[in-house]
């Protein structure tokens, strides 16, 4: 027997089992707690499958009234799914392009499928044309992440660009089968080798998007767990190894490109006093007092770190001295406002400044300098910033 007499019955029944057996294994993997984006591309699937089981049915109902609601509902589904893959990509990757297009062909897939169904010619050409324009819009979004999502490697979203790429393009072939020449394609089941292949793809692509969506799943994981080793309990802050891991990259970038570059170290004053007389948990309170006001006035592509006990840094990225003063001085303001508000956690500081400059060989000697800085506003007084470099 030849290879195209395969029976493309089977196969469709086989890729719903396959599609019904992963959209079900998924979520029991992945569990409860899962992302937006996880639960995204979960639903995507479950889509998927109704799709195809939609397909089987409507086929079992040829002819009949229900065959009309039953392909329109197949094809609902299955553009539904294309949209939830979509913004699952979208939470992993950022923004992603031609999402309002997607979302027309979406809605439009349905309706027009729906208007053109007593024509076989055009509503299977509409119908796959619209589906192959959507598998691109997706396959498009897996590439190119966002910047700020470096985490997203490539091998999961190349597979989906290549499985939606291959899936769209035998769809296309379908297309022009169905559009054009409707007497090689006059049913969902004909042997036509365009459909056979097209068929055999979609169930391939389909194993293989659960295994994209299964790596993307677990890299988000690892991120929230890289995240979570960076981040201070206590206060919500860059911790030191986050801090170890953040400032290079910006020391870097800022040496490279000759910006400025201003680092503040900031050190509680006689916190050991306020250990002793008004006992650790009230301490820990104005830790985290200090570091809200921290947070509070920290720009976006600013670093903001809880390096020692009490000691604190911050780095800020194309700010030059006049501006590193400023911020300072407003932080100094709402840390007496907040004391004001809060009096039985008063608290002072002081702090050194140090812009970055050509004698800076390390992040490490940067750091010394601005350290020295808050040295000497410890001894010329606390409560005061001095400026180095
Ligand atoms: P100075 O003005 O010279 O900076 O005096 P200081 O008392 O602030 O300086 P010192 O570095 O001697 O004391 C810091 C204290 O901070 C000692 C330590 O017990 C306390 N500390 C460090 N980490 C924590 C913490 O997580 N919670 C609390 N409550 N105290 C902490
Ligand atoms: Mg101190
Ligand atoms: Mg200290």
């Amino acid at each position: 027997t030849s290879l195209w007499a395969i029976d493309i019955y089977t196969i469709l029944v086989l890729t719903a089992i396959n599609l019904a057996t992963v959209s079900i294994a998924l979520p029991l993997i992945m569990g409860r707690d899962i992302s937006h984006a996880a639960r995204m591309a979960q639903g995507s699937l479950i889509f998927q499958t109704l799709g195809w089981v939609f397909i089987i049915a409507s086929d079992q109902w040829n002819g009949h009234w229900l065959d009309p609601v039953l392909s329109t509902c197949s094809m609902a589904s299955a553009s539904l799914a294309n949209y939830l893959m979509f913004l699952a990509l979208q939470d992993w990757l950022g923004a992603r392009p031609l999402r309002r297009t997607l979302l027309l062909l979406t809605v439009l897939m349905p309706v027009g499928y729906a208007l053109s169904f007593s024509n076989y010619p055009v509503r299977v050409g509409f119908a796959n044309f619209v589906f192959a324009a959507q598998l691109l819009v997706v396959a498009r979004a897996a590439l190119w992440p966002d910047r700020s999502k470096r985490g997203a490697t490539l091998p999961w979203r190349a597979l989906i660009t290549l499985c939606y790429s291959a899936v769209a393009l035998v769809t296309v072939g379908r297309g022009i089968l169905g559009g054009f020449y409707p007497e090689l394609y006059p049913n969902f089941q004909a042997s036509h080798p365009v459909n056979v292949v097209a068929q055999l793809t979609a169930n391939v692509a389909l194993v293989l998007t659960a295994v994209a969506v299964l790596v993307a799943w677990r890299e988000e994981a690892d991120a929230r767990l890289r995240e979570q080793a960076y981040t201070d309990g206590l206060t919500g802050l860059l911790n030191r190894h986050g801090w170890n891991e953040r400032a290079p990259i910006l020391f870097d970038q800022a040496r490279r490109h000759r910006t400025a570059l201003a680092l503040i170290m900031l050190d509680l004053d006689h916190f050991k006093r306020i250990n002793d007389t008004r006992g650790h948990e009230v301490g820990d309170q104005v830790l985290r007092l200090f570091s809200d006001v921290l947070l509070y006035h920290r720009r976006s592509g600013d670093l903001a770190a809880r390096v020692g006990g009490e000691e604190f840094a911050l780095l800020l990225p194309y700010t030059d001295r006049v501006g590193a003063i400023q911020i300072e001085q407003r932080l100094r303001v709402s840390l007496h406002d907040a004391c004001e508000l809060h009096p039985s956690l008063n608290v002072d500081y002081s702090s050194g400044l140090a812009m970055l400059n050509a004698n800076d060989a390390s992040l490490t000697a940067f750091m010394v300098r601005a350290d020295t800085a808050l040295y000497r506003a410890k001894h010329e007084g606390r409560g005061r910033l001095v400026v180095v470099g």
